[in-house]
């Protein structure tokens, strides 16, 4: 079981059997309410009827394509509509299988690139502390979450990190937190330390999601690529949970007015039903690459690059988009969101509520000695209770598929109020 105590799930095990909409079934056929999205993944609702149909249908035409030395349609198209989709802000897609072989397709493609321009010895990665990147030896490296690296061992080397956003002071904030813009100035600080010569690329996630929904401060990540592009420095945006219209907009680059050089997207390309990831990048690099020597210009790759059926899944899915306004609608829920959400101030244990677009998260105060245990209590009742949340230390965690209306967000917050409020039960 990934990511799973297993000893502690064998004891209550929750399955759940099948899905549609806003909601999964368990076995025996009780509904259950996703205020997650699956892993974030599923903003268009589950089994859509145009993504299965768009699906079957390339099955039972083309069931795989070698990704070598060849390409297939359905491939170029979705590439092709992806980036008019960022609005021609990146040139090139790669694809991948996943959000960590994205990570670390785009770390390789950071390092091909300084190579290429005869700057090889910039290849040092600037991550940064309660950062999540994925599970790959290179994410994992640059993630700054130390359950994730405690069992593993040294990891890449020369690697340094900036300095997380989640300050005290932002506490309740609404929308964009206030205060900590300069943080981004810890990137100069660590010019200073390692010289800018070696340092080949920056990588944050906009929002980060997995270590608990810790928002950028307004005026942060511009800030960051101001300093990016004053060094030479490349910045990767890691869009793994914040693409596809978690922040409203098709991605968090469009909401906060910034573009990366790279930018990192899975789960919600496929809508969380055929796995895949894409790796975007700017013209410039893939110039570079293909400007430079070498016979095959970036020699990386997967069997299942550019999956067929994963790429009938997107192609559906940005369809989706399109013809059903899922952005638009997600964007008019968002301020009740935001109110439901935070109503659940003063209810006991509850030490912070914070949201951006359709994401939110509410901390509760850690039982001394057991970190996780009181959120992963309200998680399980929650559940037993038939709505599905998430929680990543004592944080609950919440992105629900972007499709959800005023009554499921009535139900879900009402939920949390009830167990909330009953701190005895938890
Ligand atoms: N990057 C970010 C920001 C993520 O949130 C995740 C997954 N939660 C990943 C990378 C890894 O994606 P995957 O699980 O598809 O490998």
């Amino acid at each position: 079981m990934p990511f799973t105590a297993n000893r502690d799930y064998k004891a209550s095990p929750r399955i759940v059997a099948s899905a549609k909409g806003m909601y999964y079934y368990d076995q025996q056929g009780r509904g259950i309410l996703d205020g997650t999205a699956g892993l974030w993944c599923v903003p268009a609702g589950h089994s859509h009827p145009k993504i299965v149909e768009a699906v079957q249908q390339a099955i039972a035409t083309l069931d795989y394509a070698p990704a070598f030395q060849m390409g297939h349609p359905a491939a170029f198209e979705f590439a092709e509509q992806l980036i008019e989709y960022t609005g021609h802000k990146f040139g090139q897609v790669f694809y991948t299988n996943s959000g960590s072989e994205a990570v670390d397709t785009a770390m390789k493609m950071v390092l091909a690139y300084h190579r290429a321009r005869g700057e090889a010895q910039r290849t040092r990665f600037i991550g940064r502390e309660r950062a999540y990147h994925g599970v790959g030896f290179g994410g994992m490296s640059v993630g700054g979450l130390p359950a994730n690296r405690k069992q593993f061992g040294p990891l890449l080397q020369g690697v340094d990190y900036l300095r997380h956003t989640a300050l005290p002071e932002n506490r309740f904030s609404k929308g964009l937190p206030e205060h900590g813009a300069e943080l981004a100035d810890d990137l100069e600080r660590l010019i200073q330390l390692h010289d800018v010569s070696t340092i080949a690329a920056v990588i944050v996630e906009p929002v980060s999601g997995s270590a608990g929904v810790i928002l950028p401060p307004a005026g942060y990540l511009q800030r960051l690529r101001q300093l990016c592009d004053q060094h030479g420095i490349l910045l990767i945006f890691d869009e793994v949970i914040t693409g596809f219209g978690r922040l409203t907009t098709p991605f968090a680059s469009d909401y906060f007015g910034v573009t990366p050089d790279l930018m990192t997207t899975a789960k919600g390309l496929t809508n969380g039903v055929v796995p895949m990831g894409a790796v975007f990048s700017h013209p410039k690099i893939y110039q570079t690459l293909t400007d430079s020597p070498a016979g095959i210009e970036f020699f990386h790759g997967y069997t299942y690059s550019g999956h067929p059926l994963a790429c009938a899944a997107g192609l559906a899915t940005l369809q989706v988009f399109k013809e059903e306004g899922i952005l638009h609608h997600a964007a008019g829920m968002a301020s009740y969101w935001e109110s439901a959400l935070h109503s659940l101030k003063g209810l006991p244990h509850v030490t912070d509520i914070r949201n951006l677009g359709l994401i939110g998260a509410i901390e509760l105060e850690t039982v001394p000695g057991k970190p996780g245990a009181r959120a992963m209590a309200v998680y399980k009742k929650a559940f037993a209770e038939g709505v599905l949340i998430r929680t990543t230390g004592d944080i609950i965690a919440l992105s629900p598929p972007l499709i959800l209306d005023k009554s499921h967000i009535d139900v879900l917050f009402a939920k949390l109020h009830d167990i909330l409020s009953h701190p005895e039960s938890f």
